[in-house]
């Protein structure tokens, strides 16, 4: 006797993996290394590269787009005003940093009480 329907929920149980995806960047989890790459970071942007690696942004070297190093949504056309924190909640309100999970980022003021 097969059951399609019990096979389906047994798939939705067991297939979790989507959920390890996260961070989507490893390598910027580091607010440092997030910092690092606004190097090129154009100066008619309203937003400041401190704010935006605080948020979990990285500079994608486009524009004034960053990406997310949590959700890798990206975002661009930032506006005066804006606030990175606020417009990351706004856009991708299920990004688990966003949401306060711990999701490896590594803060600036870590570095100095390790
Ligand atoms: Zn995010």
């Amino acid at each position: 006797a097969s059951d399609p329907n019990y096979l389906l929920r047994t798939k939705q149980v067991v297939d979790m993996s989507h959920m390890k995806t996260y961070p989507k960047n490893p390598a910027m989890c580091s607010e440092e290394a997030r910092l690092g790459t606004y190097q090129n970071w154009p100066g008619y942007a309203p937003v400041t590269p401190s704010e935006l690696s605080n948020a979990g942004f990285y500079y994608t070297g486009t524009g004034d787009r960053v990406e997310c190093f949590c959700c890798g949504e990206k975002l661009t056309s930032w506006e005066p005003g804006d606030r990175a924190w606020l417009e990351h909640k706004k856009h991708f309100p299920y990004c688990l940093f966003i949401l306060g999970h711990d999701v490896g980022n590594v803060p600036l003021e870590a570095e100095s009480t390790v």
